[in-house]
């Protein structure tokens, strides 16, 4: 199946097989994110579905993970996404979980039975855009969620079975609000259990809406060594035990990542060199076109 967008999977889910149920995000108005913006959001015809999956399984294959895709693939109403999983487990008898993508009103608007049907279906993980965990900038680049959304929603998938992994940014509250954010997200992050965070810290593209904050002085770019600081802080603030963490800047050759508790002390070693390093270097903001 022809592939349409930019793929942004985190590193967590690369033994998946990637399914595409749909194109594009429903959503798509997040001021940072251009992943999509392109792109008109719709979902893919089940002919064309079924047609990869055949393809798929002609082929011998039959992955244990499946990924349905894209941007917010858990937006499909409940009853073609319960169609699309009985679908995947009669092509592929060794799936034992799917995960997915989705927005956190996408969860508050799904009724308690359906997300537990669709747990029973096989649903295990969802991703979520758990960037910052401070009102005024979850509104400032136009999120869609606040605070206690996101928390009610987690809950309420919590409460069907399923678990969720946040996808975060660190530099994404701006300059002089990385610790504030580290602090305010670590609490979040210890209340709701996430069982997998990554972070990809945020690049700014000049087609992006929030590059034009930047030129309007609405917004001011944290540099990649205050990211560096805020990611530090988090790690060192978070409890949840069993965490799988991962965390990478586009704009560095750096990365971290590990279990938590296990190997906290390595991980906030790791970042100390790197905090090290890089303050001795020129500020750098990461920017792409
Ligand atoms: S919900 Fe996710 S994919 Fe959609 S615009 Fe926001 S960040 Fe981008």
């Amino acid at each position: 199946m022809e592939y349409e967008g930019q793929i942004c999977r985190g590193p967590m889910e690369r033994a998946s097989f990637m399914l595409p149920i749909s194109v594009g995000c429903s959503y798509n108005q997040c001021r940072f994110c251009m992943l999509f913006k392109h792109l008109t959001y719709r979902e893919l015809p089940m002919e064309q579905i079924e047609a990869e999956l055949q393809r798929v399984r002609s082929v011998g294959g039959n992955p244990k993970q499946v990924f349905l895709g894209d941007g917010n693939a858990f937006s499909a109403r409940t009853d073609r996404l319960l169609a699309i999983l009985d679908r995947v487990h009669q092509a592929f008898p060794a799936c034992e979980s799917v995960h997915m993508d989705a927005t956190i009103h996408d969860i508050l608007r799904k009724p308690a039975q359906e997300l537990e049907a669709l747990s029973a279906a096989g649903v295990r993980t969802l991703y979520l855009g758990i960037e910052c965990a401070l009102d005024d900038v979850l509104a400032q680049m136009n999120k869609g969620q606040t605070v206690a959304q996101a928390e009610e929603a987690i809950e309420k998938l919590h409460q069907a079975g399923m678990r969720y992994g946040a996808h975060m940014m660190t530099g994404i509250c701006g300059k002089g609000r990385g610790l504030e954010n580290a602090q305010a997200l670590a609490e979040f992050y210890n209340r709701t259990r996430p069982d997998r965070i990554v972070n990809f810290s945020l690049f700014l593209h000049r087609r992006a809406p929030l590059y034009q904050d930047i030129l309007a002085g609405r917004f001011v770019p944290a540099d990649e060594l205050e990211n560096l600081r805020e990611e530090r802080r988090l790690l060192e603030l978070l409890e949840t035990d069993g965490l799988s963490y991962d965390g990478f800047h586009d704009f560095l050759p750096f990365r971290v990542r590990g279990l938590l508790p296990r190997d906290k002390e390595k991980m906030l070693q790791k970042l100390d060199e790197a905090i090290e390093t890089y303050a001795e270097q020129e500020p750098a903001v990461a920017f792409v076109e």
